[in-house]
């Protein structure tokens, strides 16, 4: 899983966070469980029985992360608007799988490296 040319941003620290955001990877037990939907964790590993919503005490901050995101989107939007003037439907098809892959990614990194950060909190 290490080897690939993956670049040099690779954090030694935490492997693989990204990976287990992508695919919603329990930090107990390593199975793909940690998300009931798109960007809604599930409540408990359903292989480990890890209680992974009493992992998510964070839940406050994902209006501010969605919120900082949403904004960023929306200068982006602003600036592309000014640079290119592209029609209006155009802006749409663009932003709108942009914006909803943007959220739902930045969500599911977020949870996951909130719950990560608690999974380690709780170990001895
Ligand atoms: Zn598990």
């Amino acid at each position: 899983m290490s080897a690939g040319p993956s670049g040099p941003e690779q954090n030694k620290g935490q492997p693989g966070l990204v990976s287990a955001a992508l695919s919603g990877l329990c930090p107990r037990c390593g199975a793909h469980t940690l998300f009931g939907g798109a960007a809604q964790l599930a409540e408990e590993c359903s292989a480990c029985g890890l209680n992974i919503l009493s992992l998510e005490r964070g839940g406050r901050f994902v209006g501010v992360v969605t919120m900082l995101l949403a904004l960023v989107l929306i200068l982006a939007a602003l600036g592309v608007d000014e640079w290119l003037r592209p029609p209006l439907w155009a802006t749409f098809l663009f932003w709108g799988p942009v914006t909803v892959a943007s959220v739902v990614f930045a969500l599911r990194f977020w949870k996951t490296m909130w719950v990560y950060h608690q999974y380690e909190e709780s170990q001895p």
